[in-house]
């Protein structure tokens, strides 16, 4: 590691394959894809996905052609969905990339049924239906107005019919057998082929949630996918910054922006090379609102004091030995001690966000033993 990283973001990549294997394993019947969409939550889509490769995962989601792009450039042999679907006029770069789009409306169907026809190939591609979300795939009348003129799917395979839960990280909603119910009765107007309900939550719902294939995402990189409920996934995030500074401050004076807190003691300081630009949000900011979890120095706790900044996060080391909170000495801001969810839970957002917002600053490590 080189003199001036300033900030590490380690990540376990045996763990991740541990948190597939797992999920393969509840999934049973059910295929395990890899949703490695957003960089695969932050963490690097090709050594992730490289990973995950090797763990027996063989079909991934992205969310954009240049996610996908990035994905077969690292796995040719890998079956990979794009979930923004077709754009217009996209249609010739999935064939030339090797990918498959998640089409999601009429004329997303039609368009590339029309582009099989003109280049005299089957090419596989996905049917999403909306069952609950209003977001993206099929409404219940795209799928009656299909269903009554089939000919776009005589002219390419469908080889996965998915829809997506609204509430699967809940499983006393009622929404979820709701979308089920939904998801049955539309499919059967459809093609046969393939189906796929389930997120990582939808795969810890049951077995009548699995159908053909999950697609794993948050599971997988850690995050807790059921509120509420003890979370067995490996954590296999580690987010590190260098004490930039240290100073000796006086009772009564204060820290960071907007002077919004105010020591009670006569405190030394220690100032962490990570702002909001790192994503490490400004609403952790502590303790105003809710209270912090603290940064970790030497395995000590460091609370957090003041504004988070843009590059840069003040903590107290009052009660740390001196010899061990000194400049160029590590801070651990997510581990061991401090999830990506207890972040979360405290700055009013959810793990996905913390994870998918660390930034380009951190350099990456990844950990490829046990
Ligand atoms: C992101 C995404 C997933 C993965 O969800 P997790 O909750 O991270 O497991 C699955 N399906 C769709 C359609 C998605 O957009």
């Amino acid at each position: 590691m080189s003199a001036a990283a300033r900030g590490l973001l380690t990540v376990d990549l045996a763990g991740i394959k541990a948190n597939w294997r797992w999920l393969a394993a509840v999934a049973r019947g059910a295929e395990c894809a890899g949703v490695v969409k957003a960089d695969a939550y932050g963490l690097g889509i090709e050594p992730v996905a490289k990973a995950l490769w090797e763990a027996g995962c063989r079909t991934f989601f992205v969310a954009t052609l240049s996610e996908g792009r990035r994905l077969k450039v690292a796995l040719p042999a890998a079956t990979a969905y794009v979930l923004d679907g077709l754009l217009p006029a996209t249609a010739p770069l999935y064939p030339s990339y090797g990918l498959r789009p998640v089409l999601g409306s009429r004329p997303e169907i039609e368009e590339w049924a029309a582009y099989a026809r003109s280049v005299g190939a089957r090419l596989p591609a996905a049917v999403h239906i909306d069952t609950g979300m209003n977001r993206l795939g099929m409404t219940v009348e795209d799928v009656e107005a299909v269903a009554t003129d089939p000919a776009p799917f005589e002219a390419f395979p469908v080889t996965l019919i998915m829809s997506h839960l609204a509430c699967g990280d809940t499983p006393g909603s009622p929404m979820n057998a709701r979308q089920k119910a939904l998801f049955d009765a539309l499919r059967a107007k459809l093609p046969a082929a393939p189906a796929s309900l389930s997120n990582s939550a939808g795969t810890l719902l049951g077995a009548d949630y699995r159908y053909d294939l999950v697609r794993a995402g948050i599971a997988l990189y850690g995050g807790r996918a059921i509120e509420g409920r003890p979370n067995p996934a490996a954590k296999v995030v580690r987010v590190e910054a260098r004490i930039l500074q240290v100073r000796q401050a006086e009772a009564g004076s204060t820290v960071g922006y907007g002077a919004a807190y105010t020591l009670t003691r006569p405190s030394r300081l220690a100032t962490i090379a990570t702002g909001y630009a790192d994503g490490f949000l400004r609403s952790i900011s502590g303790p105003i609102g809710r209270p912090s979890p603290p940064a970790y120095v030497a395995g000590y706790p460091a609370p957090i004091v003041g504004r988070v900044s843009m590059d840069v996060v003040t903590v107290d080391v009052t009660d740390i030995p001196a010899a061990l909170a000194q400049r160029g000495a590590w801070a651990e801001l997510i581990g061991r001690h401090v999830g990506i969810d207890d972040l979360a839970d405290s700055s009013g957002t959810i793990g996905y966000e913390v994870l998918t917002r660390l930034g380009p600053r951190f350099q990456r490590v990844y950990l490829h033993g046990s």
